[in-house]
């Protein structure tokens, strides 16, 4: 085993304390390095460092172009060093390797993505008076701080410090406590590129030390935050002591809506693939299946025969489907999936840990689909995290949005139905952040604005409009003299 140091002030360093914490491979429970466990003073340390790269001449002085080609060479450099990133995120989160190989293109993609827009973010004029030019200008922020989840952790990291870096601010990124690694390994390309050596700082540490001590410290200007609706509420008071604003990406229990003129096999491909890829552990996770009567058994029966053939193992061999993250989030999941059965659900498949061979070495939980339970049981409601499935049954399109709409999230909604009327007509009354038709997740979306209505969040990340997150405006109005 080996220990990593941390990424502060373009120096690697350990905690202030001394301390470390290990992470673990999902696949075997066997640790994989050390990481430090920082805490208060190394979070002071790491965003001062971060507010004297921001105010430093150098970063000040720089040219939108010139960020623009140093985040173009953060993202060659990952490609290049693709395969050996891509498997450090299988070992720490248990993804099946080609799931990472495609989390490593999309960091990838924000980088080239952002790097482009580093010199495109434009103001506007404003006729006021034939005597005044008014302008506007948007700045960066200054230090913004990122809290990253263990579910991607790479891409979600890019996707947020490649924002943040475009407009001109610096970063702290503090990873999830179960996946450090890649974090760290992207600080790597960080620390061998002169422009942008100081602009970020990887601090590991726990949620309760490190996180809070980010979220909570006065110099912080701006809080990027993915991970559970609770710890995002509290994200958000500790930044509403400060003034900062917030960007918040939460929970989901998004919906297929599905009606009988879909295109059945590109449907059933798509409703599988969203709540098994990354074993379930995805916010915008295709969790709930809506299906008009007239095809939910057609339907069901081809679900359940396609699930009983995924491969599960270690996500070091590519199979389908990897293991749950840690044995607590493993047991959150059976526990949810017992209350469902205690109500009287039945469990069309899965619904129990997967053993045998290697699978006894991990917490792995079968593909599960599950039916025959009240729209307002917690199963319905609530997010599992994990590959199971809840059906449910309508008639009338007035029925189905109002399912699709019945839960405290609203984060992404598939629609499948050759009628493109029926289809504008749902994509209009449909409450979430995001809509597919015919469709879900479209490779990735880097391009897309991503992020909640209801508790799935505020804010959007991802496309252009995650630069406003990361700018504020300043209004500059210039009275000209008479002659
Ligand atoms: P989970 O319970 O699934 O681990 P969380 O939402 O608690 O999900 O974790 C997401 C991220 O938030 C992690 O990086 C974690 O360390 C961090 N975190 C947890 N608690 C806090 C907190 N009080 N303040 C700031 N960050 C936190």
């Amino acid at each position: 085993m080996q220990t990593m140091k941390m990424y502060v002030n373009g120096q690697w360093t350990n905690s202030v304390a001394g301390a470390f914490f290990s992470t673990y491979n999902p696949a075997n429970q066997e640790e994989i390095e050390r990481v430090p466990r920082a805490g208060k003073e190394d979070v002071d340390l790491a965003v001062a460092a971060a507010k004297q790269a921001f105010e430093s001449p150098e970063w000040q002085s720089l040219k939108p172009s010139e960020r623009g080609r140093a985040l173009f060479d953060v993202a060659r450099k990952l490609r290049e060093r693709a395969e050996e990133m891509a498997m450090i995120e299988t070992l720490d989160t248990g993804k099946p390797l080609s799931q990472a190989r495609s989390d490593v293109e999309s960091a990838a993609r924000y980088f080239k993505y952002y790097a482009g827009a580093a010199d495109k973010m434009f103001g506007e004029t404003i006729p006021v008076a034939p005597n005044v030019i008014d302008y506007t200008v948007r700045e960066p922020m200054g230090v913004c701080a990122h809290i990253i989840p263990w579910n991607y952790p790479l891409q979600i990291t890019s996707r947020g410090v490649a924002a943040a870096i475009s407009v001109g601010n610096t970063v702290v990124v503090k990873p999830a406590e179960d996946t450090p690694l890649s974090a760290l390994k992207l600080a790597e390309i960080f620390s061998e590129m002169e422009v942008l050596k100081h602009a970020l700082q990887v601090v590991t540490g726990y949620g309760k030390e490190a996180g809070a001590a980010l979220v909570n410290h006065p110099d912080v200007n701006h809080i990027t935050f993915t991970g559970s609706v609770a710890t995002g509420a509290s994200v958000m008071m500790s930044a509403a002591k400060n003034i900062i604003p917030v960007t918040l990406e939460l929970g989901g229990k998004s919906p297929h809506i599905v009606f009988p003129d879909c295109d059945l096999e590109e449907t059933v491909s798509w409703v599988m693939r969203s709540i098994i890829q990354n074993a379930g552990q995805t916010c915008s996770a295709g969790s709930r299946l809506l299906v008009h009567s007239a095809i939910k058994d057609k339907l069901i029966g081809i679900l359940t025969e396609k699930m009983q053939q995924i491969k599960m193992g270690p996500g070091t061999n590519d199979s389908e489907l990897g293991p749950i993250i840690s044995q607590k989030q493993f047991e959150r999941i059976t526990a949810m999936v017992d209350r469902a059965k205690e109500e009287g659900a039945r469990i069309v498949i899965g619904g129990k840990r997967a053993i045998g061979g290697d699978l006894n070495k991990g917490f792995y939980f079968e593909p599960t689909i599950i039916e025959n339970v009240s729209h307002k049981s917690e199963i319905a409601q609530e997010e599992v995290f994990g590959p199971v499935l809840t059906v449910f049954e309508f008639e009338t399109e007035e029925e189905a949005i109002e399912l699709a709409n019945g839960t405290p999230y609203g984060l992404v909604t598939g629609i499948w139905t050759n009628d493109v009327s029926r289809a504008h007509r749902i994509a209009g009354k449909v409450k979430s952040g995001q809509v597919f038709i015919n469709d879900y997740g479209a490779a990735g979306g880097v391009e897309l604005p991503f992020g909640g209505y209801k508790k799935s969040g505020i804010g959007r990340e991802k496309g252009i409009e995650a630069l406003r997150n990361y700018t504020q405006l300043k209004n500059v109005a210039i009275k000209m003299k008479s002659k």
